[in-house]
């Protein structure tokens, strides 16, 4: 078996064994038809099931597939030999006068109350293509098959991989819930006895996260307000750019990004200490004026 191969089913089967119980021995339902296949091909199935699936196989056969193999149109006693050795899964279609077809009778064998699982954890090995369609709408049915004498287990089908999403869903939920509850109604008496405001908070938050936002908020003005210190700069530039039209037109914009902030920063003192220069030196010349023509 090829290496990647084998790490795919490895993983497979771990899925299988996580989400749907699977356990060694794993119990495979081996059908008529494969059983013929796996002749044709001199494939010893039972070892090869053991390599595919990784562990330690408990093969068996319904009474039905059985009967197919008495029926085999030419009869193959090394074949019923072989099938004699594997557990007889009773089917109770036994009394039947004939056998029902491998897709009737696995059916009612892996999921008899047709509720979509697989309560015996059955993996199911058949050549049928119809036996593999109906398994795949049951959750949690491993599926092997022979082509070009490889043996091959399928991907996981929808309805397992559904099935398993729903379950580790509802996993991730109950964990959620059981490192909530106990700590989260300490903090909140706590929150409620240091502060009178957290009553509110607590009410619409969980207790933990909102505490640590709360602890950090006083922390947060300062850098907020360093930040909102940089846009009044902007803010204030507006009276600056109309100053300086003349040079950012000059320049070009991108390269000036530097250049138009220093002018910024220093614009305003400029326009401050000529509009105090002028204003100054008007007030102290019409002040002088005043001075001089007073007396
Ligand atoms: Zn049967």
């Amino acid at each position: 078996m090829k290496l990647k191969r084998a790490k795919a089913y490895k993983k497979l089967l771990h899925q299988y064994e996580l989400n749907f119980g699977f356990r060694e021995p794993y119990q495979v339902l081996i059908d008529s038809q494969i059983l013929q296949d796996a002749y044709k091909f001199k494939i010893d199935l039972v070892a090869r099931l053991e390599k595919v699936l990784g562990g330690k196989v408990k093969p068996m056969i319904t009474t039905c597939d059985m009967r197919h193999l008495y029926a085999a149109k030419p009869k193959n006693e090394t074949l019923i030999l072989q099938a004699k050795e594997y557990e007889r899964r009773r089917c109770n279609h036994q009394d039947l006068e004939e056998p029902l077809s491998t897709l009737e009778c696995l059916s009612s064998v892996v999921d008899p109350k047709d509720s979509k699982t697989n309560k015996h954890r059955y993996v199911v090995a058949s050549n049928e293509p119809s036996v593999r369609a109906h398994m795949r709408s049951i959750a949690g049915v491993p599926l092997i098959y022979i082509t070009k004498s490889v043996v091959l287990m399928e991907p996981m089908a929808n309805a397992s991989e559904e099935q398993r999403e729903r379950e580790e869903k509802s996993k991730f939920k109950q964990g959620l819930k059981g490192q909530r509850n106990p700590g989260a109604g300490e903090k909140r008496k706590r929150n409620d006895e240091e502060e009178g405001q957290s009553i509110a908070d607590g009410a619409t938050g969980d207790a933990r996260p909102s505490k640590q936002k709360r602890q950090k908020g006083p922390k947060g003005p300062n850098p907020l307000s360093v930040k909102k210190a940089k846009k009044e700069t902007p803010a204030a530039s507006p009276a600056k750019k109309a100053k300086s039209t003349i040079a950012d037109e000059a320049q070009p914009s991108t390269t000036a990004a530097t250049d138009t902030a220093d002018a910024e920063a220093s614009g305003p003192r400029k326009r401050k200490r000529k509009h105090k220069s002028k204003s100054d030196g008007a007030n102290a010349t019409g002040d002088d004026d005043g001075e001089v023509t007073a007396p």
